[in-house]
């Protein structure tokens, strides 16, 4: 076996990337990281395909904390990821998020609102009387309520985040290796090492598995069965005649998405869930009919001067998603020892990627969760039947 790492990284994407930060900065971390990438153009990553939002309107605890230091983060990312005094321009849009419902989802949108606000998040509730008002763009036909984020909401470029941790943590001494883990090496009760595509095989103090889509694949060949696969997602881009450039991330009860981009707009939306099967495959084909068929007409009925719009361009990705619960998995395997999982982040994971990079490397450095405590987020939750409901996931 080669020379070793005492912590080696399994895929190199944001969350990858993000953890490989967080340990290569902590003073307490002298060893040495190996983050192990198959594609370092990150072309079908799931960070590179995302749509970079950032909200802290969720229903779990644990989930707006860690969103709420993604926006944090996003604020100081162009300093603290700096190197050589090259700032790192993640362009954080802070146009906020407005959640809207039916007068039938109002009630629930309301707890909701009231169980964030008790996390300290920066929302509004409006009342459906108060949306033409506030924002004369919408359409409030069928609307019952709405939440808007007034700060710590709204979306960065996801690429440049991903390359802001990997240059950052590179520049503190992690080493980022172009190959691919084929299989690993088990002793015992730990991971020995891993083995890579181009011959070899590098031994390691700590495994962490962030692989995105792939890392349910990828823990088969330890003998662990972990429910994180690819689902594809279309995101579509048009142009408007009308400058709605402050327009804040807006989701219609249909679940259809839209943002500024520019003074272009993209929206998405996920499929019904029988509609949504895991899948193996990882094609980027863009399916343009349920564009025609779904998504214009709604953003047609929800903002009026989205009705002479132009589709410009469209691109698929893959979630890296977990069909347990949709949240992350975090922590220890129950069995292998010196095994981390970093993945099943789903829809929300760039957000999340700060927060999570810096809970490995504590598990990592101290042994326990310091900042935010993510206990539930934990492997073992699968086989115990607990999951985290989470309802804003989509
Ligand atoms: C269309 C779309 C829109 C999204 N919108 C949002 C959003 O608005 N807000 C939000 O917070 N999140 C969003 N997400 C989710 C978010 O992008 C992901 O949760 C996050 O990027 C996952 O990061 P990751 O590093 O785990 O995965 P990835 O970015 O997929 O990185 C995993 C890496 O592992 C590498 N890898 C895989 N197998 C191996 C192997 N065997 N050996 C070595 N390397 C390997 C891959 O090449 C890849 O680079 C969206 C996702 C998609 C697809």
């Amino acid at each position: 076996m080669d020379a070793g790492y005492d912590v080696v990284i399994v895929g190199g994407g944001v969350m990858g990337s993000s953890a490989a930060y967080f340990l290569a900065a902590s003073d307490v971390f002298d060893g040495s990281i190996l983050v192990v990438e198959r594609d370092s153009t990150y072309d079908t990553s799931a960070t590179a395909r995302s749509m970079g939002g950032i909200r802290q309107q969720f229903t779990t605890e644990e989930n707006i904390a860690m969103s709420m230091f993604g926006a944090e983060f996003a604020r100081i990312a162009p300093e603290v990821l700096a190197v050589d005094g090259e700032r790192v321009e993640v362009t954080f849009r802070e146009q906020g998020y407005l959640s809207t419902a039916t007068a039938a989802g109002a009630d629930r949108l309301r707890q909701n609102f009231e169980m964030q606000r008790s996390q300290g998040a920066a929302v509004t509730f409006l009342e459906a009387g108060d949306l033409a008002l506030r924002f004369p763009w919408l359409n409030p036909d069928g609307l019952g309520a709405a939440v808007f984020g007034h700060a710590n909401e709204g979306w960065i470029d996801p690429n440049t985040l991903l390359q802001g941790f990997r240059r950052k943590a590179i520049s503190l001494g992690a080493t980022f290796t172009d190959d691919e883990v084929v299989g690993f090496t088990r002793e015992g009760d730990r991971l020995a090492g891993v083995q890579l595509a181009r011959g070899g095989e590098v031994a390691a103090g700590t495994v962490v598995l962030s692989a995105g889509s792939r890392s349910g694949a990828l823990a088969a060949l330890m003998g662990v069965d972990l429910p994180v696969r690819p689902r594809k997602r279309y995101v579509y881009v048009f142009d408007c005649k009308e400058d709605l450039s402050g327009l804040p991330l807006t989701i219609d009860p249909s679940g259809v998405a839209f943002r500024p981009e520019g003074r272009q707009f993209v929206t998405s939306m996920s499929p019904p869930e029988d509609q949504d099967p895991d899948s193996d495959a990882e094609d980027m084909e863009v399916d343009y009919t349920t564009f025609e068929a779904v998504t214009w007409p709604v953003l047609a009925n929800r903002v009026p001067a989205f009705e002479a719009i132009k589709l410009t361009g469209a691109w698929a990705g893959h979630y890296d998603f977990n069909s347990f619960d949709q949240n992350a998995i975090l922590g220890g395997h129950p069995e292998i020892a010196n095994l981390l999982f970093c993945t099943g982040f789903s829809g929300h994971g760039l957000q999340q990627s700060p927060a999570a990079g810096r809970a490995i490397s504590e598990l990592i450095v101290h042994g326990a969760y310091r900042a935010i405590d993510l206990t539930r987020f934990g492997f073992e939750r699968i086989a115990l039947g607990h999951a985290v409901v989470e309802a804003n996931v989509w």
